[in-house]
């Protein structure tokens, strides 16, 4: 078979620990034969961020921004700890922290199910994904404290708005958000449900904070009647609901809905939504915006499994969301650049992942949810190579 040929380049992330061992592998294994890889790449472990004093980080996000489509390895955030270990300078920002903001896009987490495993909500038929506004909100807030008697005012140009002169000591919260961003967010969402032809819920506390929530609940309205004529030509639905009816409202319903959140509800809730759907190794997490699509899987790098990969053991660490980044990257290479070859082999990529799972070929972390009879158990290599089997019958 001749390979397929690339266009563009996709912007290649690499990272640290398990995950970093297991890119290498998906690479060499499932695309390197069948694909001319041409690939942009950032080397964005540990050691080469401290070496680069973490420039390697913001070189990498612009050059996603550059050619559209990245995919992302796990990578380590320092700590304290970290910083001994690898003798770092200092301790550099979460990388994921930096590329977001750099590309100011919308993060998207969505579950990667199957019939064949259990989900703890059995209900769910199809899946929840969630849409986190990144901006904003007590994540760009400022507290004050007020001792007993002090004053507050909060002004406009100087024009007193509202006073707060408590005969208590108090605690005081700011908190603001960009009209723009919230805009943008609600047309991401709109083009990402349509794009998957899932429902979508957006969800705010409008009731408590008219004013600041409302503001969200009017645009995500407004933008709606944009996008009404494509969901009703699809058949999809769009609702507001108050956030303590969302969550009922999900919690009832079948799925296939993108369940659209501010900036903390987003947080709390795809930890929620994660769990219900039992391993982190099947969550894909992707941010788009502006043109951009940079992809991910939800874990981090799998440390545990890392230090006993050192020690010489064959992990049975999941791959499935590590191969799922790289096949969505394909995939939507192949769509931007009109490569349909390409495109179809993403499309390929992912269902010879399904077709191994469904024939029984799990990495531990799934056995307990397991729920047909035979199964066996695979290391991180032998799955790789199952799916390597599947996909060349797919060819
Ligand atoms: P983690 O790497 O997601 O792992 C947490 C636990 O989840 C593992 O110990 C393992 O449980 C299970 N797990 C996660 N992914 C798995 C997979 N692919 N296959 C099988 N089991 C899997 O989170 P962490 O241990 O808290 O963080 C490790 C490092 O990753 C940290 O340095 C953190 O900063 C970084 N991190 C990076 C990202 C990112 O780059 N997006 C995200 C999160 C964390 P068992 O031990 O039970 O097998
Ligand atoms: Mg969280």
């Amino acid at each position: 078979m001749e390979k397929i040929k690339m266009e563009n380049p996709i912007v290649e992330m690499d990272g640290d620990e398990m995950t970093r061992v297991i890119w290498k592998d998906i690479k060499k294994e499932l695309l390197e034969p069948y694909i001319d890889l041409k690939v942009d790449y950032y080397d964005l472990s540990m050691e080469n961020r401290n070496d680069t004093d973490d420039e390697v980080t913001l070189d990498s996000a612009k050059a996603v921004e550059k050619h559209k489509v990245g995919v992302k390895c796990a990578t380590i955030t320092a700590n304290e700890d970290r910083v001994k270990e690898f003798d770092l300078k200092k301790i550099y920002p979460s990388p994921n922290a930096t590329i977001r903001a750099y590309l100011d896009g919308v993060m998207f987490r969505e579950p990667i199910t199957f019939d064949c495993l259990d989900i703890l909500i059995p209900t769910w038929k199809e899946p929840i994904a969630i849409a986190r506004h990144s901006f904003g909100d007590i994540y760009v807030s400022k507290s004050f404290s007020l001792k007993k008697g002090e004053e507050l005012n909060v002004s406009i140009n100087g024009e007193n708005k509202y006073s707060y002169k408590p005969d208590y000591d108090a605690i005081f919260l700011t908190q603001y958000n960009k009209v723009e961003s919230i805009k943008y967010f609600a047309h991401e969402c709109f083009k990402y449900a349509l794009e998957k032809k899932m429902n979508l819920i957006f969800s705010t506390k409008d009731t408590v904070v008219p004013g600041y929530d409302s503001v969200f609940k009017e645009i995500f309205n407004e933008t709606f009647e944009e996008y009404r004529k494509e969901f009703e030509k699809n058949g999809l639905v769009y609702n507001y609901y108050l956030i303590d009816n969302a969550i009922a409202q999900i919690m009832k319903s079948k799925g296939n809905i993108l369940w659209t959140l501010k900036n903390y509800d987003g947080d709390v809730m795809s930890d929620m939504i994660s769990a219900v759907y039992g391993s982190l190794s099947l969550m894909e997490s992707s941010i788009i915006g502006n043109g951009t699509y940079l992809y991910e899987a939800a874990h981090g790098t799998v440390t545990d499994h890392y230090r006993r990969y050192q020690e010489g053991e064959i992990t049975s660490t999941n791959s499935v969301a590590l191969i799922f980044t790289w096949a969505s990257g394909i995939e939507k290479r192949g769509q931007l650049d009109g490569n349909k070859e390409l495109e179809e082999f993403g499309v390929k990529l992912k269902k010879a992942v399904r077709a191994t799972i469904e024939n029984g070929f799990i990495t531990g972390d799934l056995i307990s949810s397991y729920n047909k009879k035979d199964y066996v158990k695979v290391n991180y290599i032998e799955f790789i190579e199952k799916v390597k089997e599947f996909l060349d019958k797919s060819l």
